[in-house]
């Protein structure tokens, strides 16, 4: 996910906080209703996760990588950096140690073994000057295992790691060196969509409060993988996150209440590959900077 302790100290207050969820809540709700089910047709694809931080591929695409597994499809997943930015009294090494182990326990309660996780090591919030260098990498790793299939963020998530790995897959298809179908999961987008600034309108007015949300909602069909079943599998995965889901120095939860909710629904939610460019910020917000739930 990619928090930081910055970033826990300057999130929105709880009040606001919840306000801004119960606003979009129903707009994500009737933009469920509008998704194209594709679970039977994703499950015996193979693919390859694409995770910025370890613990996005249990919050993005956990019900995917699950539905995946039990029907016998290879599920690879590839951790970009070593999530040496979060908020954890530990020397970075210990740090990042503690989270690659929590990483492929994770993954081996998804159905992943260990010798499919792939740790990049790239430097946490710092993807975007690593594009290229991620590209690279993952063009090996699709020349070597041909997937069907590429789960990455979607390209509008806001956060600058995220952003970059959407960045860098782009780069993969544009350049050829992937023929893989490729489907965009969200997480950051459930805290500021159907509100995602669209570059040149950023300012409160009659239009965007209301005109905005349904055009977000009309303009995309979103495709749902059943999640009945398994969403008790995905949050025994995330629980496996233990220096992620809770700061282990105050007790106070770290993952946002609107992000679990959003982990709640009878569906997961993916995205056409590019579907949702046009919502693209013209540069993501810095992984230390607080971020807007509008
Ligand atoms: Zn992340």
């Amino acid at each position: 996910m990619g928090w930081t302790r910055q970033q826990l100290n300057t999130a929105a207050p709880p009040l606001k906080a919840a306000i801004g969820h119960a606003a979009r809540t129903p707009w994500r709700q009737a933009l469920r209703r509008r998704g194209i089910d594709v679970t039977a047709t994703t499950s015996t694809k193979s693919c390859v996760v694409i995770a910025p931080h370890p613990d996005d591929e249990t919050l993005g695409c956990g019900i995917s990588i699950q539905r995946r597994r039990a029907a016998g499809s290879f599920v690879t997943v590839v951790v970009a950096t070593d999530g040496a930015l979060s908020p954890l009294p530990l020397p970075v090494e210990e740090l990042v140690q503690r989270r690659r182990h929590e990483a492929t326990r994770a993954c081996a309660v998804l159905g992943v073994d260990a010798e499919h996780v792939i740790f990049l090591d790239l430097p946490d919030g710092g993807l975007q000057d690593n594009v290229d260098a991620l590209a690279t990498r993952l063009a090996e790793i699709m020349a070597q295992q041909s997937p069907d299939q590429i789960l990455a963020p979607v390209s509008c998530e806001g956060h600058q790691d995220h952003d970059a790995a959407n960045r860098a897959i782009r780069c993969l298809v544009d350049s050829g060196r992937t023929n893989a179908e490729v489907l965009e999961y969200p997480i950051w987008l459930w805290g500021h969509w159907p509100w995602t600034r669209v570059p040149g309108r950023t300012r409160l007015s009659p239009r965007r409060l209301l005109v905005d949300p349904v055009e977000r909602l009309l303009e995309v069909r979103p495709l749902r993988i059943d999640a009945v079943g398994y969403r008790t599998g995905q949050r025994a995965a995330l629980a496996e996150y233990t220096s992620q889901v809770a700061d282990e120095s105050t007790g106070r939860a770290m993952l946002p209440a609107w992000l679990l909710r959003a982990l709640s629904g009878r569906y997961e939610l993916l995205f056409p590959y590019g579907s949702l460019r046009h919502l693209d910020s013209r540069s993501s917000e810095p992984s230390g900077a607080p971020h807007r739930p509008w």
